[in-house]
């Protein structure tokens, strides 16, 4: 399959001044520190939250010997060959603790329920013939089978989770697993967002002449509520020099980072470069990617700046690449550049100016999985960014062709 570029994307000769993405992003992080402040919050409410310090467990995980299985608790050495037949001396369910058995006896026991003192190994009752009073066990048993050491998933004393982990389900049931009801992470990221441009409308109302639906309000608190920001917004703002500086003042009086999508490109109407290099300071940047090409990065005040350019596609694609690490790195989070994976690639794709990150999907087929490109690459085109579940990145060059392995990066947290 090949795909022709529309002639509207087709205009993206590698001008000179186009900065590499891998610079950029660089350049971003350098600038960047994280928040200082913490704060306790319940384990129940931690989802999303960067971890503040070392989190160490009081106890062990499992804090006792217990059964792996529902069976016979005995002592291996009795049951050396298969068939020894034992009296059942105990039943010790989960919840309680039987007695230390008894030589040449046998604890009913089951799964999770404290191994007795003196028994080394518990056998699946699948194997065992209970016979009244008594069991055979029909297997030669191992010492430390089905036995599940008191420890053996958290010692006591180890660091379970190190400061800049990013909680997940998984973390919160680690926490709760150790008993904790409360964790210290960093404080909230404080995002201010507008979004500029005289044809924007907000979903809802009717749409007169050459109006378009604010979609990407929609897009960024989304991408920003996965990243747990506490998001203030300023709305829709108007090609206009003195409403973009009013809005710009009040965006980053109280923000960590100021966040807008639209006005970053060299155009008449484009007042948030202008408006950002009278108030602040202004790194606008021409990047080599597609989509994507301006973003301007820069402060006002104590707060960063990152002005996305407007095309729906655009904001989603530079969010992931440039936002994303960097709120990322504010909020304190260790691992904040995601490696992309690799992905064998299901089409051509010539004529690579940019470095394009392409909206595709991953499918399998009998060599195993590839990555099927959406056919409407256009930047406007926020239906691909929809049906895809990643980014294929090409070089700029030659190009790519099927069979070929590109970098590939999933849509995450989403
Ligand atoms: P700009 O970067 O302001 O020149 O905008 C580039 C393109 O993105 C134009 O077609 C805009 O109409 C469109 N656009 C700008 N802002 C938004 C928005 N908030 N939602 C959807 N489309 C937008
Ligand atoms: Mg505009």
């Amino acid at each position: 399959m090949s795909h022709e570029k529309d002639a509207t994307v087709q205009d993206s000769c590698a001008s000179p001044g186009l900065i590499p993405v891998d610079e950029a992003v660089s350049r971003i992080l350098d600038a960047a520190t994280s928040v200082q402040q913490s704060e306790q919050v319940r384990v129940a409410d931690s989802l999303g939250r960067v971890i503040a310090e070392d989190v160490a467990s009081t106890i062990d995980v499992p804090g006792y010997d217990n059964s792996a299985m529902d069976g016979y608790a005995v002592r291996s050495g009795e049951c050396a060959a298969a068939g020894t037949s034992l009296a059942v001396s105990q039943r010790i369910p989960a919840g309680q603790s039987g007695v230390p058995l008894e030589a040449g006896t046998a604890a009913r026991i089951f799964t999770g329920a404290p191994v007795p003192e003196g028994a080394d190994a518990v056998v699946m009752q699948e194997l065992c013939e209970r016979q009244g009073e008594s069991v055979v066990i029909n297997k030669a048993v191992q010492a430390g089978e089905n036995i599940r050491r008191a420890g053996e998933d958290i010692a006591r004393g180890s660091v379970i989770l190190a400061a800049g982990k990013r909680v997940r389900p998984q973390e919160q049931g680690l926490m709760a697993s150790i008993g904790l009801a409360s964790v210290r992470v960093s404080r909230k990221l404080r995002v201010a967002t507008f979004f500029t441009g005289d044809e924007l409308v907000e979903p809802g109302a009717e749409l007169g002449p050459g109006q378009i639906y604010n979609s990407n309000r929609y897009t960024l608190q989304g991408l920003l509520q996965s990243l747990d920001c506490s998001i203030v917004d300023f709305g829709i703002v108007p090609d206009d020099l003195d409403a973009t500086l009013d809005v710009l003042k009040r965006a980053s009086a109280d923000a960590d980072l100021v966040l807008t999508s639209g006005g970053v490109s060299v155009g008449e109407e484009d007042y948030v470069r202008i408006a950002l290099e009278q108030l602040g300071e202004l790194n606008m940047w021409r990047i080599n990617m597609k989509p994507g090409k301006p973003v301007a990065f820069g402060q006002v005040d104590e707060a960063l700046f990152m002005g996305l350019p407007g095309n729906p596609v655009s904001v989603f694609v530079t969010f992931t690449i440039f936002a994303r690490p960097l709120i990322l790195k504010m909020q304190g989070a260790g691992n904040y550049l995601a490696e992309p994976l690799s992905i064998r690639s299901g089409f051509d794709w010539r004529g690579v100016k940019r470095q394009e990150y392409l909206r595709v999907r991953v499918r399998h087929d009998e060599a195993g999985v590839y990555a099927e490109l959406f056919p409407h690459q256009g930047s406007g085109v926020l239906s691909s960014a929809s049906w895809a579940d990643g980014l294929a990145v090409v070089e700029p060059g030659a190009g790519t062709q099927a069979g070929d392995i590109l970098p590939y990066i999933p849509f995450q947290g989403l």
